[in-house]
């Protein structure tokens, strides 16, 4: 029976106070947008998956069921089957990351770890530290346990470590609970942190007494330059997150959390509560793709297409945009970062290039305090070339309307 008090149409008091925290996502919105027909999407961050070799996967998932039967139809350990942990501690040894199997948690999507890192680390009114721009889900994750969030700015060579010691000074030691980076590639400002940057951070952050956290989803894409090692493999006390989204499929939502054994244990108690354990086929599947299938070589191609169409995408920006607009050039992942003069807004300009028939993410969704007024991210991950040229063409045209005002 509904309790008799609940008036249908007038829920507004029931609610929790974090939900007036939530921010909503305009890329998640955006998304219904693109589906209509005609808008080119510049937008979402989707990977092009079209390289999977889809015969290989079946026979993965044929494996499956003939090798580990009812098993993989049952339910699991909460912190992961050590076969899909032993397989991620191999994939990390190669990134110069030692870890044993019990420093491992496997998460349904990254997406899940760093709400994770919202319900272990932060009480309201606790102060963490993101870069800027940063990614907006994990802003949207975080949200929910009512951080104050402080931003670092970044430039070409990542977070400016020189910033982050003014903040630290600011807030003095164990004054933030974690600062959070996303160190290749990032989303969405598509640079890369220099070695000496990451260095310096660990330095900052043992003297300050603060937790990095590392989110890496793109550490693998890199199809242009040096690696740069991951905070992870300098630090034992980082806590890094990894995940197959990007490297095999993101429908699949199997990802990684590695980190000390104590934080692990408290996670854990968190995935016993949010979701009991991640799918034990999903589990099985990518522990066939990863150990009996040319995953690296399957990698390589997606590394090809992005590599061509972030030099299409460049070579639009440069051959349409304005002068005065600027951009980052990305060595490998999936975005672009581009500012306008000041005087633009992105956000307002949304609807005449809906209009014109393109979608981008408004730079201000990627801070957590309105800055980014001017700056938008363009994925070259999606569209195919002629898409991304076209596409720059109508936001170009988008913003010359408005140059002309
Ligand atoms: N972190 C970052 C920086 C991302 O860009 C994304 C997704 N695009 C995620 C985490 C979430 O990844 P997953 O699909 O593993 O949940």
């Amino acid at each position: 029976m509904a309790s008799p008090h609940l008036v249908f149409d007038e829920w507004e008091d029931e609610y929790a106070e974090r939900n007036e925290h939530l921010r909503r996502s305009a890329v998640r919105d955006l998304f219904a947008a693109v589906s209509r027909p005609n808008v080119i999407g510049l937008s979402g961050g989707s990977p092009d998956i079209s390289s999977l070799p889809l015969d290989q996967v079946a026979d993965c998932a044929k494996n499956v069921v003939d090798e580990f039967g009812l098993k993989a139809l049952q339910y699991g350990s909460s912190e992961g089957r050590p076969e899909m942990r032993r397989v991620v501690a191999d994939m990390l040894a190669e990134d110069g990351i030692d870890v044993d199997i019990d420093q491992i948690i496997i998460t349904n999507g990254s997406q899940q770890a760093l709400d994770f890192m919202g319900r272990v680390f932060i009480d309201p009114g606790d102060t963490i530290i993101v870069e800027g721009p940063s990614y907006l889900g994990a802003l949207q994750a975080f949200s929910a346990y009512m951080p104050d969030v402080r931003v670092v700015p970044m430039d070409d060579d990542g977070m400016r470590t020189d910033k982050l010691e003014e903040l630290l000074e600011e807030l003095g030691p164990g004054g933030a609970k974690f600062i959070y980076t996303i160190p290749n590639f990032q989303n969405p400002a598509g640079v890369t942190m220099t070695l000496e940057r990451r260095k310096r951070l660990l330095e900052l952050a043992h003297e300050y007494q603060i937790t990095v956290i590392e989110d890496d989803p793109y550490g693998k894409l890199r199809f242009e330059g040096e690696h740069v090692p991951p905070l992870k493999s300098m630090d034992p006390n980082v806590i890094y997150l990894g995940t197959t989204s990007k490297i095999f499929a993101p429908g699949l939502r199997l990802a990684w959390c590695v980190a000390p054994k104590p934080i692990i244990e408290k996670i854990n108690l968190s995935e016993q509560g949010a979701g009991l354990c991640v799918s034990a086929f999903t589990q099985c599947l990518c522990e066939q793709y990863f150990t009996k299938t040319d995953w690296k070589g399957t990698l390589k191609k997606s590394q090809a297409i992005y590599r061509s169409r972030r030099d299409a995408l460049i070579g639009a920006l440069e051959e349409y945009f304005p002068e005065e607009a600027t951009w980052t050039h990305p060595e490998g992942g999936l975005f672009v970062w581009v500012t306008l003069p000041p005087y633009f807004d992105t956000m307002q300009m949304m609807s005449a290039a809906l209009e014109r028939g393109v979608a981008y993410v408004p730079g201000s969704n990627c801070y957590p305090d309105g800055q980014g007024k001017s700056s938008m991210r363009l994925a070259f991950s999606y569209e195919p070339e002629e898409n991304l040229r076209e596409g720059v063409r109508r936001l170009a045209d988008t913003i010359n309307d408005r140059l002309e005002l």
